[in-house]
């Protein structure tokens, strides 16, 4: 199995073929190395379907994928980069050019717009199953790529020169370094040890496609609640449905969470369109609701000797900010760098400086990000009324400060991680 004259079978191999996962085997696909990408589903090759009906409903709707990221235009670079973004815009992707984030009961608001700071978008709602199918279907013609899909890692083992990996076929392959980008729970974290410090929010998210009366315009609303934080990710639909329909992510008290997932959609639509105050008027349809527990779960190392992590496998974050798939995307576009530079010095692509190099450059940026959103979960929680109007005071302090404002926008477009 093993390659002539060489004691593994791979350089690089990548268990996790999602978001990360894909983008990282197409950043190494000209570096020489020999790759390998694994992942227990299928290719999806090809557009994923896009306008399936909303089962139940009597009308074709479109049908969305209820992960959705907010791409930023640091993140659309990468995507450049590799080849892949006009695919997605192709496919489906809806730029949105404003930002409003307001409190409920409150008089504060801040608003943020594209225009103030010259850009054409302040970033793009961009449906998971979209970016990831864009990128399998780039991988399928990369000639330095083994594609081992659907195959379940099962087991992992490390000596000093190799790391081994057992499929749930009963093959095994060995690689010289193993990149982790098996997601949240990634098995492969577990299998080899690594330890993960984790924040339970005591709150559980709610993510559905809701069709509303009104047009979002274009614009990212946020509302803080007392009880939980309401966003409304603009989606781009096709025809008569362009502007209606909406990504919502509502994170609220778990028990608050199940009775809300027990309502009936028409009652659900009703409760939604009061919690949002009627921002965007009735909330008329919602797709299949889901709901998952929020936990934030951040790896104390990302590299043990021949393994590193990266993306969800080492940071799981509060989808609040809309930013988990874009700091995975500047873990890999730094780790890429890094082992590319390494091959080009004759390094081997486990050498502990090159993955240090990685962990210093990435774990404090994607830290300060969690304790970021802490912070804010922190300052919302229901709070005396003397902490209440400080939050209003500084939302409004903020929103006629243009220079601070601007920083603040630059900041959430993620600049600072192109891989050139
Ligand atoms: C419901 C939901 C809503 C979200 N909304 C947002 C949002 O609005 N904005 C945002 O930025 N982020 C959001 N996120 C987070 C975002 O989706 C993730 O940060 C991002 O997709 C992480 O991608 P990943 O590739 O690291 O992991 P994943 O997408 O989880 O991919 C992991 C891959 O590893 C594979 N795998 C796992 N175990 C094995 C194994 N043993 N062997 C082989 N393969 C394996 C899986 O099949 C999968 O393909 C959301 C997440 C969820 C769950």
């Amino acid at each position: 199995m093993s390659a002539a004259g060489t004691a593994a079978d791979y350089d690089v191999v990548i268990v996790g073929a999602g978001l990360i996962g894909a983008a990282m085997a197409l950043l190494l696909r000209d570096s020489g190395l020999r790759l390998a990408l694994i992942d227990s589903q299928p290719v999806q090759a090809g557009q994923p379907l896009v306008n399936d009906p909303i089962s139940g409903s009597a009308s074709a709707t479109p049908e969305f994928d209820a992960r959705v990221s907010a791409i930023t235009p640091a993140s659309r670079e990468l995507f450049e980069s590799i080849g892949v973004w006009q695919t997605m815009v192709q496919w489906r992707a809806s730029p949105y050019t404003h930002m409003h984030v307001r409190e409920t009961d409150g008089t504060g608001s801040i608003d943020f717009c594209a225009a103030d700071i010259h850009a054409s978008a302040l970033g793009h709602i961009v449906e998971n199953r979209i970016c990831v199918a864009a990128m399998h279907q780039k991988l399928q013609t990369q000639p330095m790529l083994d594609c081992v899909m659907p195959a379940r890692v099962d087991a992992v083992s490390n000596d000093q020169s190799v790391v081994q990996l057992t499929l749930d076929s009963g093959r095994q392959l060995t690689t010289r370094l193993l990149i982790a980008a098996d997601g949240a729970q990634s098995p492969v974290r577990a299998m080899t040890g690594f330890t993960t410090r984790e924040w339970d929010y005591e709150h559980e998210a709610i993510v559905c496609s809701v069709r509303t009366e009104q047009k979002h315009g274009q614009c990212a609303r946020q509302i803080f609640m007392d009880d939980g934080v309401l966003a409304f990710l603009p989606l781009a639909a096709p025809d008569d449905e362009a502007g209606h329909w909406c990504s919502i992510v509502w994170s609220v008290l778990p028990l608050r969470a199940q009775a809300l997932m027990g309502l009936p959609d028409e009652a659900f639509c009703q409760t939604l369109s009061y919690a949002s105050e009627h921002w965007l008027g009735q909330i008329q349809q919602t797709s299949t609701r889901i709901s998952f527990p929020l936990t934030q779960r951040h790896a104390v190392d990302y590299v043990q000797g021949r393994t590193v992590l990266v993306g969800d496998a080492a940071h799981s974050i509060h989808p609040l900010a809309g930013q988990g798939a874009n700091l995975g995307l500047a873990d890999v576009a730094v780790l890429a760098r890094e082992l590319i530079k390494g091959k080009a010095a004759g390094r081997d692509p486990a050498d502990p400086l090159v993955l240090a190099r990685y962990q210093r450059l990435r774990k404090p940026h994607n830290l300060s990000m969690m304790l970021m959103m802490e912070g804010f979960k922190r300052l919302y929680a229901d709070q005396p009324l003397a902490v209440r109007w400080l939050r209003n005071t500084g939302m409004k302090a903020v929103n006629q400060w243009p220079m601070l404002k601007h920083q603040l926008i630059r900041e959430a477009m993620g600049s600072g991680i192109k891989i050139s």
